[in-house]
């Protein structure tokens, strides 16, 4: 019984939970002023504008950090 081809498949599953979390990505930093790679991660903002609301809630973002500069975006995903 050969194992070989089932390595190959266990390296890449190895790679893939390495980079779980967060995209590498190029776009347009505004700070550098072109394109850099950029980290991406989602993060749910709690938000309570209003203090009588007893609810919170909750907002995806979707937030790019420059590799080359540090300079961090936050977009919200909703724009309901
Ligand atoms: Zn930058």
């Amino acid at each position: 019984m050969l194992l070989s081809g089932e390595e190959g498949t266990e390296q890449e599953v190895t790679m893939a939970t390495k980079n779980q979390g967060f995209q590498a990505v190029v776009e347009l930093c505004d700070n550098c002023g072109r394109e850099t790679s950029h980290e991406v991660s989602v993060q749910i903002r709690t938000e309570s504008k209003k203090k009588e609301n007893a609810e919170f809630s909750r907002e995806p973002y979707r937030v790019t950090k420059c590799q080359t500069c540090g300079e961090t975006n936050s977009q919200r995903m909703n724009n309901a």
